[in-house]
């Protein structure tokens, strides 16, 4: 059967292990060799245990662990041509021609270059003696599929990356737990939750929650934000809420572009309205712990789908990410959503707002 190969890759979420397993499993049904790559890219570099083939048990009993069992980590050595030259030596040796990575767009760049690399990198390879020609001739085109995981949703071309479900049950819970408390002590309190420049967790789990406030990089508020803030939560003391909660996302900026961190709300409510205010940074809390049923079945979906797709490329076919439209798991092309989503964050760093809105568009 074909090699086929999975790895996680950049930050975990919740879901990846669901998405794993499909890929394993379908691999296998479709009558695959398959393989678990071990701390990603690195451990592509490293070879020796990190490949391992996988069998149909040996993803029992994961599809409800958060995090990535195959663990995930940064690789600097793959940045570089000689690391990818290593990458690919081992990939050969196992007759690993097809791969499935699970990570954010930084892993899917890589991905992709790996790819347009690997001709001239089997050609190296023959050259130093490292692989024989036949192993080139059989193992001469590489197939890519990717699939985003990441609590952030932050990728564009889908609408739900794998773990963003799961990091809105966690804040949504923290915050019903921390509303119960501030009820109790008529408190106000600011949550700072995560999303880095993508606005999406704070601004849905601020409806679910009820908050009064919320602070999201691609709507910096009016230059008077601390006056309106100030007017809004005594409005809602006047009619006789105990409470009030702030959502902070953790890239939240101003019309200057300058950081609105926690402790900076924390400080004009203080200093306008003396309320007894707190903040809690939620943190890794977010990416943590099992996941939602919702995260299962889109890992589940798109890893069947990842397998589907390798197997159907010729060598012409274009790399895809496997997205959620609607309700359908759909291929778009690779490349092109990695590049619209590097667009978005540097049109929010040249203050660009409407037009990183607008290219984020379905995400
Ligand atoms: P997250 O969204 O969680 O940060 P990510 O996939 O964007 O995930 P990165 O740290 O950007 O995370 O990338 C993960 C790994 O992918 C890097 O450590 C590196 O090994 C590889 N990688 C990223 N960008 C490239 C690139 N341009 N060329 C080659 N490899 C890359």
């Amino acid at each position: 059967g074909k090699g086929l190969a999975v790895f996680t890759s950049g930050g975990d979420s919740q879901g990846m292990n669901a998405a794993v397993r499909a890929v394993v499993r379908m691999g296998i049904y479709l009558g695959c060799k398959v393989f678990f790559i071990k701390e990603g890219y690195q451990g592509m570099v490293d070879g020796g245990d990190n490949i391992v083939e996988a069998t149909w048990s040996s993803v029992s009993s994961i599809i409800h662990k958060g995090g990535t069992i195959i663990g995930s980590a940064r690789c600097q050595e793959f940045r570089e041509r000689s690391g990818r030259l290593k990458a690919a030596k081992n990939l050969v040796a196992r007759g690993i021609t097809n791969l499935v990575v699970i990570g954010g767009d930084g892993s899917l760049t890589g991905a992709n270059l790996f790819r347009s690399e690997w001709s001239s990198l089997l050609d190296e390879l023959v050259q130093s003696g490292q692989i024989t020609k036949e192993q080139q001739t059989k193992f001469a085109h590489l197939h890519i599929a990717g699939m985003v995981g990441s609590i952030d949703n932050d990728f564009c071309g889908t609408d739900m990356t794998i773990g963003t479900d799961s990091a809105l049950h966690r804040i949504t819970e923290a915050i019903d737990a921390i509303a119960s408390t501030a009820y109790s002590h008529q408190r106000t309190f600011i949550m700072e939750v995560m999303g880095r420049h993508c606005g999406y967790l704070a601004i849905v789990t601020a409806l679910t929650s009820e908050a009064d406030y919320v602070f999201v990089p691609e709507m910096p508020p009016p230059r008077d934000w601390p006056t309106k803030l100030c007017s809004k939560l005594e409005q809602e003391r006047s009619t006789g809420q105990r409470l009030n909660i702030i959502i902070v996302a953790e890239g939240a900026i101003d019309q200057d572009g300058e950081p609105i961190t926690a402790e900076k709300v924390r400080q004009v409510v203080v200093e306008n309205l003396q309320q007894d205010t707190r903040i809690t940074v939620l943190g890794h809390v977010q990416r943590g712990g099992n996941p939602s049923a919702f995260d299962r079945v889109l890992g589940c979906r798109m890893g069947a789908e990842a397998v589907m797709a390798l197997m159907e490329a010729t060598p012409e076919t274009e790399s895809c990410v496997v997205s959620l439209d609607g309700n359908q798991a759909v291929r778009l092309p690779l490349m092109e959503c990695v590049e619209k989503t590097k667009a978005v964050t540097k049109a929010m760093a040249s203050k660009d707002w409407e037009n990183a809105v607008q290219l984020r568009g379905k995400s």
